[in-house]
């Protein structure tokens, strides 16, 4: 099998001095990941609602970064929000309104002309999701996160 030259990948996109490089150049997620999870993590798209796996997943467990399997949510935290996405009152790790310790970021993001506040993962960047100021937690947040964003890990009895 030749391995070499002809791989696309390097970092020479002229023009592109975009953010930050991700952790992975551009083709080596697309490698890695299905279309829908690239489209959503790295082009930050948004799945069709009520088209997710983990929406009606009610088991005990970890939602991990689909991208680089860091721990995001945990299942103790979602709840059914009625918008047709996995919701969550707060990000796995939070301590009381600090999310220090968590494994995601807010960003500010006005690309539909609101201001809205997305939710990346800190490792990768993977866009994972919206956080609206509507939920029902105590912090009365509503992270509304991609399925295909995330990874889900069954808790071990
Ligand atoms: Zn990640």
């Amino acid at each position: 099998i030749g391995v070499g030259h002809g791989a696309r990948c390097g970092h020479g996109d002229a023009g592109s001095l975009a953010a930050p490089e991700p952790s992975l150049a551009k083709c080596e997620w697309q490698k890695k990941l299905t279309p829908e999870q690239f489209h959503v993590t790295r082009e930050k798209g948004t799945e069709p609602p009520f088209s997710g796996i983990h929406l009606n997943n009610k088991e005990p467990g970890m939602y991990h970064c689909v991208c680089c399997d860091g721990p995001l949510f945990s299942s103790e935290k979602k709840y059914w929000s009625g918008t047709g996405w996995p919701s969550f009152s707060e990000a796995h790790g939070t301590a009381g309104a600090d999310e220090s310790n968590t494994g995601i970021l807010r960003r500010l993001d006005t690309s539909l002309g609101a201001a809205r506040t997305e939710v990346v993962c800190k490792q990768c960047e993977a866009h994972l999701g919206h956080v609206f100021p509507d939920g029902p937690g105590p912090n009365g947040q509503r992270f509304c996160i991609n399925s295909v964003a995330l990874k889900f890990k069954p808790s071990k009895h």
